[in-house]
């Protein structure tokens, strides 16, 4: 049996916050190992959430836009330029109770970890929860979205659908209204689950239409959103609606599976941090969507990432580590 590499920081995940915090550690000289994970069920490639965008408009210092999977790719070009090591594997298990850290990759079960770290930076992520239609992995970037803040502008007067009914639909389509002629909210029961102010903010707003007691059974169009077939749940009638974006806003899960029982985390799943990026454990740090359910933009996590680099590194040379 070969003894586990052990590094000064792994970091496991490879979206805008891990990469941010590759960047930040390995130009402290501290060599990092980022995971970065690979392909699966919902996305083909690693890098996070903007693998599955198409334009991004809104992070900073790209005026004409830059596309979700190229700003990914820079990220990681920036790293690996630093020095920083690149894995494409998936962390199958952490052992977080005594130091220097263990990291399986593989085989869970086996008696050594792959690596051991002496600190650890989570930026797993989250994914949008989405309705599991074919036509979501056809048309999502080109006319259905998860998210309102990044991909509002596009929908300047569109007529869209918004499904869902919690705070997170109502929010998305408020905020659509800024751009869109009409924006219909498609909600499987005749009541919301969103808080009383929100509600009362769309039923006040003239663009907010409100279709109750359907389900969406498909979404129409091949290149670009053309329309949705919504299906009444009592009736069973079934209508298209002529809509040219829909955004599904039916929740998010952070992927933190791993760390369930290890890391101290909210009920909805999203691990707890502070001071800073610290999680419960002593020199275990989280940035990005896998501890933010609120801002959730690649900006916030990119910073966040630097803020869980600049912690791992104080808390190394603390300890003497580096
Ligand atoms: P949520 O509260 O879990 O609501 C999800 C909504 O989607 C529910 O209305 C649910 O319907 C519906 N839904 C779930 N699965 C569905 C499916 N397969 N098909 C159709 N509809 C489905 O999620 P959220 O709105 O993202 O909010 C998450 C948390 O963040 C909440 O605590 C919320 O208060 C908070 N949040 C706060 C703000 C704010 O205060 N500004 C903004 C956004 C989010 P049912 O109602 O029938 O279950």
């Amino acid at each position: 049996m070969t003894a586990p590499d052990v590094r000064n920081v792994v970091i496991i995940g490879s979206g805008p916050a891990g990469l941010t915090a590759a960047i930040y550690t390995a130009r402290a000289n501290l060599a990092p190992l980022v995971i970065e994970g690979e392909p699966s069920s919902t996305s083909d490639q690693p890098g996070g959430q903007l693998m599955l965008t198409t334009e991004v408009e809104n992070f900073p210092g790209f005026p004409e836009g830059v596309m979700g999977p190229e700003l990914m790719t820079r990220f990681r070009e920036q790293a690996l330029r630093f020095g920083a090591e690149i894995l494409t594997e998936k962390v199958s298990r952490v052992d977080l109770s005594a130091q220097p850290y263990g990291v399986w990759i593989g085989d869970p079960q086996a008696a050594e970890p792959t690596y051991r770290a002496h600190a650890v930076i989570v930026s797993t992520g989250a994914q949008s929860i989405m309705l599991g239609l074919e036509a979501e992995k056809r048309l999502l970037g080109h006319g259905l979205s998860t998210c309102a803040t990044c991909d509002g502008f596009f929908f300047r007067d569109h007529d869209i659908a918004v499904v869902g009914g919690g705070d997170s639909a109502l929010e998305e389509a408020t905020f659509l209204t800024k751009f869109a002629r009409s924006v219909t909210i498609i909600h499987r029961r005749d009541q919301l689950r969103a808080s009383k102010i929100m509600q009362d903010r769309a039923f006040a707003n003239d663009k907010i239409r409100f279709h109750w007691n359907a389900v969406v059974e498909d979404i129409l169009g091949e290149e670009t959103v053309e329309g949705v077939v919504v299906r009444d749940v009592h009736s069973d009638e079934r209508t298209t609606l002529p809509v040219t974006g829909v955004f599904v806003a039916i929740g998010h899960k952070p992927n933190t599976d791993l760390f369930k029982g290890i890391l101290d985390m909210e009920d909805s799943g999203y691990l707890v941090t502070g001071p800073g990026t610290a999680t419960n454990v002593d020199g275990v740090f989280a940035c990005g969507d896998v501890q933010d359910s609120t801002y959730r933009q690649a900006i916030t996590a990119a910073g966040s990432g630097c803020m869980a680099a600049i912690d791992a590194e104080r808390w190394l040379e603390a300890r003497g580590v580096h």
